[in-house]
């Protein structure tokens, strides 16, 4: 399982704020599903609502027309791990220091956030919660005294590392923020005269705003007065944008990082026919995340697409266990293929990455009971080998199945003829600038060591939930 863990979208001078932050949000749900908040401001009062959920279980007509006044809105929605799940830590997380409210989302996680809250407790701090986010929070109100806001967000951003994409509501200002790196995407639009600012540009699209461009790696974006006014936070660092946005998380419709996620992924299939075409009858995408990929594939190969796994899209989180007889019940109650397509053909399986393997395993199991002649599995990504430290719940080293295994013991686990991942360079050859991406979850070169003196991974509870790693202090 992949999970993101949020997703962020800001709205200024807008007469229905907080009804356009919930479309926004509603496009972007697949980012995070625990809980969703939204705060406004009115000129004169903050207002906010939160709750654990959906977007459409969180909020009703009566928050959004009467509650939630004002025309800037600031929206969030995240995905927790356990032990974090908890609506304290919902967000936006919303604080005030004498007459400034501040209000800040978070998409992202930051590597130095044990050293940095052993720090501000022995100065005084007391937190509320156990997000790193509060901890940014902590350093801008340090800072906030003898500082402008704009300067304290600065320094704050200069003491944290990781990945990071904000946006702060402040008052009468609403100030986005990327991270030197660039890991999380963030994109600012249009909508009238009105900046909006999403994680993906599919919120703008429901809105009917413009995309216009994204945050760039290392700005501060600052809307104020209907004017937006761009600041450098640091040096420019080298640009490691998260690629498996690109690969699975964004919406297809999405432009991030500048791409559009439709186009990159039809690439990455396009590239995996070339790297390890095989004969078959057909291509199919175990849906919807290897869709894409799929028809890339098939029209490079000039295999006919069959779309012959139906998803079901009403699997909610919870429904009625089945007796224990009733074995792969979870995984069948998703996907199930169409069992007059598969006797007797040889088939290519073209998937978006291979985590652990299970559910797969299960449904080539199903394609062998239906009599399928070969099953080939070409994957869009190379093989996933090391843990993600920057805001993607990849499972630990122990529980990806290519930690562990050669390709060879992979396709027999699965029960696979052949299976073939993505090479690196095929994979890059999808993107527009090459030495831009992140693949640390590919080859372990991570671009900021998430590591402290003692070389050991910093860990705190919700934070960087990392199960294996040691603590470092
Ligand atoms: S390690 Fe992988 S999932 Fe994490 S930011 Fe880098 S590319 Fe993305």
């Amino acid at each position: 399982m992949k999970r993101e863990y949020c997703g962020l979208f800001g709205i200024y001078g807008h007469p229905e704020a907080a009804r356009m932050a919930y479309f926004g949000l509603y496009a972007i749900q697949h980012r995070g599903q625990e809980s969703a908040g939204i705060v406004t401001w009115d000129g004169q009062k903050i207002r906010e609502h939160k709750g654990m959920g959906l977007v459409a279980e969180v909020f009703n007509e009566r928050h959004l027309a009467r509650e939630l006044k004002g025309d800037i809105a600031l929206g969030h929605i995240r995905y927790s791990t356990t032990g974090a799940s908890l609506i304290r830590n919902a967000q936006p997380f919303l604080v005030r220091f004498g007459d400034m409210h501040l209000a800040v989302g978070h998409n992202g996680n930051l590597v130095n956030t044990l050293k940095l809250r052993k720090e501000l407790e022995a100065q005084g701090s007391i937190f509320q919660t156990t997000m790193d986010t509060e901890i940014f929070v902590h350093l801008i109100a340090k800072n906030l005294g003898k500082n402008s806001l704009e300067e304290a967000i600065i320094k704050a951003c200069r003491r944290i590392k990781g990945a990071y994409s904000f946006i702060i509501l402040a008052n009468d200002k609403l100030i986005a923020v990327k991270d030197p790196n660039g890991f999380r995407p963030l994109s600012i639009g249009r909508l009238g005269d009105n900046y909006v600012l999403a994680s993906e540009s599919c919120a703008f699209d429901l809105i009917e705003a413009e995309y216009m461009r994204p945050v760039d790696c290392g700005e501060m974006v600052v809307i104020e007065g209907g004017r937006l006014t761009s600041h450098r936070i640091c040096d420019k660092a080298p640009t490691s944008h998260c690629i498996f946005e690109l690969i699975y998380f964004a919406r297809p419709d999405s432009y991030v990082f500048g791409e559009l996620v439709y186009e990159k992924r039809k690439l990455m299939g396009a590239a995996l026919a070339r790297e390890a075409g095989v004969d078959a009858d057909y291509v199919m995408p175990f849906p919807d995340s290897g869709n894409y990929a799929a028809l890339g594939y098939s029209q490079v190969s000039g295999l006919p697409l069959e779309l012959t796994m139906v998803r079901n899209h009403y699997v909610g989180r919870t429904f009625i266990q089945p007796s224990q007889d009733m074995r792969d019940f979870g995984v069948r109650v998703k996907l199930n293929p169409v069992k007059s397509m598969v006797k007797g053909k040889s088939i290519i399986i073209v998937e978006d990455s291979i985590v652990r393997g299970t559910t797969i395993r299960t449904r080539v199991k199903k394609l062998r009971e239906l009599g399928a002649r070969h099953i080939h599995m070409r994957v869009s990504c190379p093989a996933i080998r090391f843990p993600c430290y920057y805001g993607i719940d990849f499972s630990s080293k122990g529980e990806l199945i290519a930690a562990n295994n050669t390709n060879e013991e992979i396709a027999r686990f699965i029960g696979l003829d052949s299976l073939h991942y993505l090479s690196e360079e095929g994979l890059l050859s999808s993107v527009a600038v090459k030495d831009a991406y992140c693949l640390a979850c590919f080859n372990g070169e991570y671009p900021i060591r998430p590591a402290c003196g003692a070389g050991k991974m910093c860990l705190e509870d919700g934070v960087a939930v990392l199960p294996g790693l040691e603590k470092c202090c």
